[in-house]
């Protein structure tokens, strides 16, 4: 038997390339092409990809049931422009189709039953609390979450040669194999897979990066500035020594760029902020201007919503990100509620030449929003209040607890703020925080002063997943 004759599902004979890379070019070709399209021709281009994703849509069972019972008939939506007649979907509708499907979900089609066909791939969602959501990849979803973050990071000047540390574990969850792939395969660079910090500990993931040359380096904030302490403390060296070029980060709601100047400080480079997911890979990302992060516009039609009432917010204004994955087949991805919010910042052209637009930085989650006494609070609101005191750790968490009194309910928020370590008087800061926070977030909250490291655990902090900033007590049972 010869190689052409095998019945096994080879991942390199399961995509046609040439006809792969004319549609999706590779990051050089990509950079001086599409990213740099006129608004109509993109919008023609995009028109192309959202009519034939509907047709995927329709043969796939969520979509189908979920559509039909909106009214929605195949043959209503006959271009991207009908897009909003649409239901969206939110990561509960997955919840519940993986529990009445499992274990993936009639979200996925046939789902394991077509390894048979092609080779397959499940990533995970961060999973902060239940069960995290399994999501599949085929085998072209697969190359573009790898050729997505490869663009993303050509843009920011990564080029062959270069070195990239990656100190995220190849997991179930998606970012260490995502910047592998993107590195190994798409840049000409030398990936360090050395995996989080539990796997290989900071101060061997520093001599290797001091022995090895790195000069890249793709991780969350909370760990590169671990990393600069460990190298001062334990290396004896400042971390300016490695001369790194640039760093590829996930800067979350840092708004003011308090939490990007710390780290450009720290290590003497620039810092890019990226925004993506585990079901959408990279979905946007800084250029070296750093005005805003361009949503990878020939993959992803992105709108933004009102939180409440689902209809389009003009430009300028915050709203959930609404998601269509233009590529994505297994499982396609149409009209996803992310429940993300942030807002579209320009629709200009941008210094780099890019034509796709640019978003604003993730602003928080909408789910995490809660009413206190008719006002809405979204804890990510606290973090200007937290960062504007040097005290702090600039970490938080936000606990509502119900409460009764002679037959009065009465929600009540506390805020656990970390003081760092080295802080030995924390004269006024108690009552100073509350009178920012009461000023940022309309309504009155407790502060509770805790100690730096305390919060790792409950909020997630330092890991792959987005920080936790909500602990709503409210409905849980009493033990
Ligand atoms: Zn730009």
């Amino acid at each position: 038997m010869t190689n052409t004759e095998t019945r096994l599902p080879i991942y390199h004979k399961a995509i046609d390339w040439d006809a792969f890379f004319s549609e999706y070019p590779v990051p050089d070709v990509f950079e001086r092409t599409i990213y740099r399209w006129p608004r109509d021709r993109l919008r023609a281009f995009q028109n192309k990809r959202f009519m034939r994703l509907m047709e995927i849509g329709w043969k796939n069972p969520f979509y189908r049931r979920h559509w039909s019972t909106a009214g929605i008939e195949p043959g209503d939506i006959r271009s991207i422009d009908d897009i909003a007649k649409l239901p969206a979907y939110t990561s509960d509708d997955v919840k519940k189709d993986q529990q009445e499907h499992p274990p993936f979900g009639d979200f996925h089609g046939e789902g394991k039953k077509l390894l048979n066909k092609m080779p397959m791939k499940v990533q995970t969602s961060g999973g902060t609390t239940g069960k995290p959501r399994a999501t599949l990849y085929g085998v072209t979803d697969w190359e573009m979450n790898g050729l997505t973050q490869a663009r993303v990071m050509y843009v920011q000047g990564v080029r062959p040669g270069d070195v990239v540390q990656i100190p995220a574990t190849c997991s179930l969850a998606n970012l260490g194999w995502c910047v592998y792939k993107a590195c190994h395969d798409y840049l000409g660079v030398l990936p360090l897979t050395t995996g989080s910090g539990v796997v290989t500990s900071s101060r061997r993931q520093l001599e290797t990066a001091f022995d090895w040359g790195t000069n890249v380096w793709c991780s969350f904030p909370e760990y590169l500035t671990q990393l600069a302490k460990v190298c001062r403390e334990e290396l004896g060296r400042d971390i300016r020594e490695l001369d790194t070029k640039s760093i590829h980060s996930f800067l979350g709601p840092d708004t003011d760029n308090s939490l990007r100047r710390q780290l450009e400080e720290l290590w003497g480079c620039p810092v890019y902020d990226e925004y993506g997911t585990n079901e959408m890979g990279g979905v946007a990302f800084e250029c070296a201007h750093k005005q805003g992060l361009h949503v990878m516009e020939d993959c992803i039609y992105l709108e933004i919503e009102d939180v409440e009432t689902g209809r389009p917010v003009p430009d300028g204004d915050s709203g959930n990100m609404v998601v269509t994955i233009l590529h994505r087949e297994l499982p396609p991805v149409i009209r996803y509620n992310v429940r993300d919010l942030t807002r579209i910042v320009s629709n200009e052209p941008c210094q780099c030449e890019g034509r796709f637009r640019r978003m604003d930085k993730f602003l928080g989650r909408s789910d995490d929003m809660v009413k206190l006494r008719g006002v809405n609070v979204y804890p990510m609101a606290c973090l200007r209040a937290i960062k504007s005191d040097a005290r702090t750790t600039g970490e938080w968490i936000c606990v509502v607890e119900r409460f009764e009194r002679g037959g009065v309910i009465r929600d009540e928020m506390t805020v656990r703020i970390e003081v760092q370590r080295s802080v030995t008087n924390v004269d006024g800061l108690k009552e100073y925080l509350e009178k920012r926070l009461q000023e940022d977030l309309g309504v009155k909250a407790m502060v509770e002063l805790v100690e730096e490291g305390s919060l790792a655990e409950v909020a997630n902090l330092g890991r792959e997943g987005k920080a936790k900033r909500l602990l709503d007590r409210r409905f849980q049972k009493q033990a």
